[in-house]
């Protein structure tokens, strides 16, 4: 995939998906850097990495306060003099009903989900104009394109990832920088199993593929779109769903 000594920076990389992005990554050689939410789990997902022998490592910045991401990426671009890739994955979900839902929660999942990645991703962009080359991806998912019957700050976080990935791609495209995005289905993560059955088990029946995603399958689209064989490819949502409609 030809992602050999790029500097990959993943987002929400200490479980679930980001976790597996990060290693799939670092089995292709890349320099991967993490960010997690805390030091107590950035640090054991540097240590289970570290025990399967790779170099790994990785930051916990608030991701909703500009100056401290701002100051995070600086130092990674100051250490490695470029940052190639930016994955954000980072996220939280919400399966709560209108009724039960605050305006604060809305805000607490759209901070996460959009403002975060607008924060990370307007501090990484001048150092990849600068080199007039870079990666952007972001974690969507297929309730940006269907929505879904409950928690609906969730999918209008995501239908406002696709609005920030698409528009990004055409605002950065002279600068050969890429924007795209990665919609999974349902993936086998803690995001999932927090999820009631009654919710999900009726969603596994409408899988054309008959299972729910690894993440591994999302991470695999990642490496993809991060490569040099992705090089024509921008402002697209690519679906990793097995054909799943909801
Ligand atoms: P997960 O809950 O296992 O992991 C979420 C990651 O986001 C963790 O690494 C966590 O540290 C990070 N994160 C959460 N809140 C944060 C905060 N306030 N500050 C910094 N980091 C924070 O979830 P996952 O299933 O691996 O989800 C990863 C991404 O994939 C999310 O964007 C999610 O919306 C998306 N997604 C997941 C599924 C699925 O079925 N699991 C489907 C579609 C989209």
């Amino acid at each position: 995939m030809n992602i050999e000594n790029k500097v990959v920076i993943v987002t929400g990389g200490t479980r679930g998906i980001g976790f597996e992005i990060v290693r799939t990554f670092l089995k292709n050689n890349a320099r991967v850097i993490l960010f997690g939410s805390k030091a107590e789990t950035v640090n054991k997902a540097l240590e289970d990495l570290q025990k399967e022998g790779y170099e790994i490592e990785g930051y916990y910045p608030n991701l909703n306060n500009f100056e401290e991401v701002n100051n995070v990426i600086k130092q990674i671009y100051s250490k490695y003099g470029k940052i190639d890739v930016l994955i954000n994955n980072a996220g939280v979900s919400s399966n709560a009903k209108i009724e039960d839902l605050t305006s604060e929660d809305f805000a607490n999942i759209m901070n996460i989900n959009v403002n975060a990645m607008f924060n990370v991703t307007k501090a990484v962009v001048p150092f990849m104009k600068e080199k007039k080359s870079g990666v952007i991806l972001n974690t969507s998912s297929i309730v940006s394109i269907y929505g879904q019957p409950s928690g609906s700050p969730y999918p209008a976080s995501k239908f406002a990832v696709n609005g920030l990935t698409k528009s990004l791609a055409r605002e950065l495209a002279k600068d050969n920088i890429r924007v795209n995005a990665v919609a999974p289905g349902i993936i086998n993560t803690d995001m999932v199993a927090k999820l009631p059955k009654e919710m999900i088990i009726p969603l596994i029946n409408t899988i054309p593929l008959g299972r729910i995603g690894e993440p591994v399958d999302v991470a695999n689209a990642f490496l993809f779109l991060a490569s040099d064989m992705a090089s024509y490819i921008t402002g697209v949502i690519l679906p990793v769903d097995g054909a799943a409609k909801n």
